[in-house]
């Protein structure tokens, strides 16, 4: 098998395109190469071979051997010289690179092949022997810390007491005399730690390089880098070994990194820093401020020219905007790397559509170009890029899940009713829960953030949260919370109620303190894109919203429509009256408390006027747009005070014995409440709950079209398992909706359907769809239900199933991505089997993979109607919509051509 892809001297055996087996680094020296840059020669190491070596407890494939060689001395060749010549030696760069670029995340050694004798023949050839010392020194000292693994402090402090005794400040005044004795210590230091001598063969270097380099596909940085960018799916990494040239001779040599446009507004200017008589980790370090490349320009201006030819060239041929690496060496230009440049989410709507205005690229393809996260980071504050990573490392608690992103300031609060009384005396909060429930739904609601001990990405917490566009960091299991001390601590820090705290949702971390955080401002380009994409896609987006301050935002966000509304998320709050929230309260507390039907009635009649009074808000803001209102789901335990303090207050307000409350709340217990008494199988045992929404929902759809609104009311049975039960419930509905419309005299049309959340309900949607007119498909509980796993408890262990260095038996949280294989293969029988029975069946998916981009392309595929997600991810699934589109016709061409 071919391991080793050679490039130089006008040639190359890879191109452009093999990213996936040469990495992005070693396909772009390919092709630049092709196109006949300027590009020092070598040869790349494939991502076969590190997938090979990691697969075969790190040995290498038979064939590597001869294969290196064979390409070395082809080097050799094209180069005019040898690894280790005593005169004029071959120095080679050993780097590593990915099919998707993961900046600092892996290995790199530099000036390979010096020793004892090849130093002197670089310091002979270019007549400088403290340049030829500095550079052995700093092989010596990346040899021995990236390849052995010994610590790179001890080799700084080394470094620092030479500066010490030769009394220099900078590394540039240290002469040859000081670097050679240097190099003398670092290498009886490798003895002492190691056992054995600095190796002096350059064969034997560049196999422990080489070795170096694919092992740090795996180390604990990478990995983490990986899993937080959502990269799966690659071989591993390339190992570049290219020849080394030098911007560190002298003031006709220097090196850069410049992008084709500006990274951080999209602008098309040439954007660059340069540093004259320097390296390219000396960029990098930021040791030394470097000059803009327009002074680069005038200092030398052939050079330049000769740049600005490479961008011109790159950006045409690759079609985006690079990043490239470059060395003056003695007034000789080397393009050393290009790829496609990271760049703000600014940048990347502006870019993409630039390029379509000039031709380079077509609507479709800037539409691909957009990621989910740079949606997503367009909406929510930030970090200040500006405040230095070293201070927020030492301010840094606690890691925990990243369930919504953006940044939040705040002082840490414990209770939900405390952060509601500190939130209406101006101050800023964060909520800081073991868990939340829907009690804590006023604190979460003036929260700048929320932050919770367990729980993963499905918890209430974090639908809560993500519905609202709220920064919720959740299974932070490195948290203590002491609720009893008002405190919390993590590794022996303590943060007590009313301390300053921040989150960071885009990685997961808490940090003490205030950190600055900026709004990133909206691009004109974004609504460009964003009208390409509704142009683009045929799939529906609606969105999940309880409250008409919600269904504004939702509009706002471009949803067309509702496609989940949990009554229940009205209960504790009132959005619209916050003073009459209490009344909401105690109204369907006393209705759960009640233990007859008739008391029962009587609650629910207070609660009527409140749900009416929701719904037409939502009507309102949906004026022409279908809304899917979910009658109430969550076991009713959940609404009702636990201790006993709190019991005795709800008693003395209803006016019953406080026994009375806790036996009743004692009967609601459920040692299993995920699978217990809640969904439709309440309406069943209650039926009066059922007519009471069912009634609110036609009252306030007959006042609003009264008014002129076109009202479009879907009802929704949640967690329906049968035919009969479904049937029962719709008979319900249509006969309580019936009496009212036929009372009011008008027409109203509406539609009664089903959630579909659990397996018999699915594998029985032939029968169900008898019933019901529309499936929404609630994947939150189908996939709890389809894998057995609690959605509110899997976060805790569900990390060494995706964990790549464990079993990695998923590659993504199935709740947040749907499980295609099992929970997805449920989906398209309950949708293939629902049509068959009713073929205009409507069909929707409202759980938390709505607004999952992946997710989203899936429902494309299953020619669902529509997916509703929280308001904030209703952009990210148009997009995602409008990809699939897109995907799909480059499939089709694809396809087309190869019949
Ligand atoms: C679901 O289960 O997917 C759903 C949307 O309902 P909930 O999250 O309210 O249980
Ligand atoms: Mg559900």
């Amino acid at each position: 098998m071919k391991y080793i892809y050679f490039f130089g001297a006008g040639k190359a055996e890879g191109d452009g395109q093999m990213k996936d087996i040469l990495g992005g680094k070693g396909a772009g020296l390919a092709e630049m190469t092709l196109v006949h840059l300027p590009v020092p020669a070598g040869f790349t190491i494939t991502t076969e071979c590190c997938d090979y070596f990691l697969k075969h407890d790190h040995r290498y494939p038979t064939e590597l051997r001869g294969q290196v060689a064979k390409y070395l001395a082809q080097l050799e060749k094209v180069t005019g010289k040898k690894l280790g010549d005593a005169n004029d030696p071959l120095l080679v760069s050993v780097r590593s690179g990915s099919a998707r670029s993961m900046p600092g995340m892996m290995e790199t050694i530099l000036n390979l092949g010096l020793n004892d004798r090849s130093v002197e023949g670089l310091a002979k050839r270019t007549k400088n022997p403290r340049f030829a010392w500095d550079a052995y020194r700093r092989f010596v000292q990346m040899y021995s810390s990236v390849v052995i693994g010994l610590p790179k402090e001890d080799l700084e402090v080394k470094l620092r007491a030479l500066k010490t005794r030769l009394n220099v400040k900078d590394d540039t005044s240290v002469s040859a005399e000081g670097w050679m004795e240097l190099v003398g210590e670092y290498k009886s230091y490798f003895n002492e730690k190691t056992g054995k001598p600095f190796p002096e063969h350059p064969t034997e270097q560049l196999w422990g390089a080489i070795g170096a380099v694919f092992e740090s596909w795996m180390a604990e940085k990478a990995v983490t880098y990986r899993r937080v960018e959502h990269i799966t799916g690659l071989l591993g990494t390339a190992v570049n070994v290219v020849q080394m040239v030098f911007g560190n001779q002298g003031e006709n040599s220097g090196t850069g990194v410049c992008f084709t446009r500006d990274p951080s507004t999209g602008e098309k200017t040439f954007y660059g820093d340069f540093l004259i008589n320097a390296q390219g980790e000396d960029v990098v370090a930021g040791i030394r401020t470097p000059m803009h490349l327009s002074q680069m320009a005038k200092l030398m201006p052939k050079v330049y020219k000769q740049l600005e030819r490479a961008r011109q060239l790159l950006e045409k041929h690759y079609r985006d905007m690079q990043d490239m690496e470059f060395t003056v060496d003695e007034g000789k230009l080397y393009m050393l790397q290009t790829r496609n440049g990271k760049r703000t989410p600014t940048a990347t709507f502006r870019i993409a559509v630039d390029m379509v205005s000039e031709g380079l690229i077509t609507r479709d393809e800037a539409l691909e170009r957009i990621t989910p996260e740079d949606i997503e980071r367009l909406f929510y504050p930030v970090i200040d890029p500006s405040v230095a990573r070293g201070e927020l490392g030492k301010r840094k608690l606690a890691v925990g899940i990243n369930a919504v992103p953006g940044a939040a300031v705040g002082k840490a609060v414990f209770t939900a009713h405390e952060a509601e009384d500190w939130a209406a005396k101006g101050e800023k909060v964060i909520l800081v829960r073991r868990e939340t429930s829907p009690e804590d739904v006023g604190g979460m609601a003036v929260a700048q953030g929320v932050l919770t001990a367990t729980g993963g990405k499905t918890s209430h917490a974090a639908v809560v949260a993500r519905g609202w566009g709220k920064c919720c960091i959740v299974g932070c299991e490195g948290l203590n919370i002491d609720y009893a001390a008002k405190q919390m601590s993590s590794n022996g820090h303590v943060v007590r109620q009313g301390e300053w705290i921040t989150l960071d949702g885009n990685d997961g971390s808490v940090f003490e303190g205030q950190v600055q955080l900026t709004v990133p401002e909206m691009p004109k380009s974004y609504q460009t894109m964003m009208k390409w994409a509704d142009q683009t896609r045929r799939l529906g987006v609606r969105a999940n919203a309880d409250t008409a301050q919600d269904a504004r935002k939702a509009r706002e966000m471009g949803a067309e429509g509702i496609g989940l509304c949990r009554t229940e998320h009205m209960f504790f709050k009132d959005f619209e009256q916050p003073e009459r929230s209490a009344d909401r309260q105690l109204a369907i507390q006393e209705m759960i408390i009640a233990e007859t039907s008739e008391a029962r009635r009587k609650a629910l009649a207070k609660l009527r006027p409140f749900q009416r009074r929701d719904f037409i808000g939502i009507f309102e803001a949906m004026n022409g747009f279908p809304v899917t209102i979910r009658l109430l789901d969550p076991p009713l335990h959940e609404f009702v005070p636990h201790d006993p303090k709190q019991q005795k207050e709800l008693a003395d307000k209803i006016g019953i014995d406080p026994k009375v409350v806790a036996r009743r709340v004692d009967q609601l217990h459920e040692s299993n409440p995920m699978l217990g008494h809640r969904g439709s199988r309440l309406s069943i045992t209650y039926p009066e709950i059922l007519e009471m929404q069912v009634g609110a929902i036609i009252d306030a759809a007959i006042e609003c079209q009264k008014k002129g609104i076109k009202v479009l009311p879907e009802i929704m049975h949640p967690l329906t398992m049968d035919r009969k039960e479904l049937q029962i419930l719709t008979d319900a509905t249509h006969r309580v909706a019936g009496e009212i419309i036929r009372e009011a005299g008008v027409k109203l049309e509406y539609l009664v359907g089903t959630m579909i959340e659990l397996p018999r309900a699915a594998l029985l949607a032939d029968q169900m769809a008898e019933v019901a007119e529309f499936f929404s498909f609630g994947t939150n509980d189908l996939t709890q239900t389809v894998m057995g796993l609690s959605r509110d408890d899997a976060g805790r262990f569900l990390f060494d199933y995706l964990d790549e260095k464990r079993a990695a038996i998923f590659a993504t949280d199935p709740f947040q991505t749907l499980d295609r294989t099992g929970v997805g293969l449920l989906i398209q029988w309950a949708i293939t089997r629902g049509r068959a029975t009713r073929p205009k069946l409507k069909v929707g998916i409202c759980g938390e993979h709505g607004g999952d981009s992946q997710s989203v392309k899936f429902c494309h595929q299953l020619n669902m109607n529509y997916v509703s997600a929280s308001p904030f991810r209703v952009p990210i699934s148009r997009l995602a919509a409008a990809q699939a589109v897109v995907e799909e016709k480059r499939k089709g061409s694809a396809k087309a051509k190869r019949n």
